[in-house]
């Protein structure tokens, strides 16, 4: 499957150990150098940052798309490919979505939780069908793969859904597993039958 623009979640702290810094500017610049378009929050803070630059170094085309009350406390990156300033966190997170073709997850806080479990959610309800990558370097993301087995076992997910999202653990996995075909969509009323 060819990819064109991939929207990256990832987290917008700079609280954070410099260990994230390093694998984030290599995943920017391995995207760039692969011709992948980064969709993104289009923040210049933590993960975001290092990515967007990175990107933008390797000559990569980067979007941001962040809604008004962000941009107006001026956390935007101020030198994007393109900037879309939209009015709010739905619009934003409906306009990155629609202009994937694949999603991946990089480490995060709330705002990639949200953003990770809306598009996985939105996959249930048969809205889109694209690839979701979840990067769990070091096994950041366990914690949160785990939770997701657990709904899964208490029935609260059904089993076939696990397949939604895929794991990878190195730099060398993310562009093979972006471009991997994806499964055929399931109905999402089986949720309920
Ligand atoms: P978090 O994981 O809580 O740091 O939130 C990161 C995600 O939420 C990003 O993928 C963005 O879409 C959004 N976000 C949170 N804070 C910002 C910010 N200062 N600028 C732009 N987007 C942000």
């Amino acid at each position: 499957m060819t990819i064109e623009n991939v929207c990256v979640y990832c987290g917008s702290s700079n609280h954070i150990d410099e260990s994230f810094h390093k694998s984030t500017i290599k995943i920017g610049t391995l995207l760039a150098k692969n011709n992948i378009n980064i969709i993104y929050g289009g923040g210049h803070v933590g993960l975001m940052g290092l990515l967007a630059d990175s990107a933008l170094a390797a000559g990569g085309k980067v979007t941001g798309i962040i809604p008004r009350h962000l941009h107006d406390r001026e956390v935007q990156h101020d030198h994007l490919t393109e900037l879309h300033v939209v009015e709010n966190m739905h619009e934003r997170k409906k306009m990155m979505a629609d202009c994937a073709d694949a999603f991946l997850i990089l480490p995060g806080g709330f705002g990639t939780l949200d953003e990770t479990f809306e598009i996985l959610t939105w996959k249930q309800l048969g809205l889109h069908n694209k690839p979701v990558i979840i990067y769990n370097e070091g096994n950041f993301w366990s914690p949160m793969i785990t939770l997701i087995e657990h709904l899964i076992k208490n029935g609260f997910i059904p089993k076939d859904n696990s397949g939604f999202y895929t794991a990878i653990d190195s730099l060398d996995q993310i562009i093979p597993a972006l471009t991997a075909p994806v499964s055929p969509a399931i109905d999402p009323s089986e949720k309920w039958s």
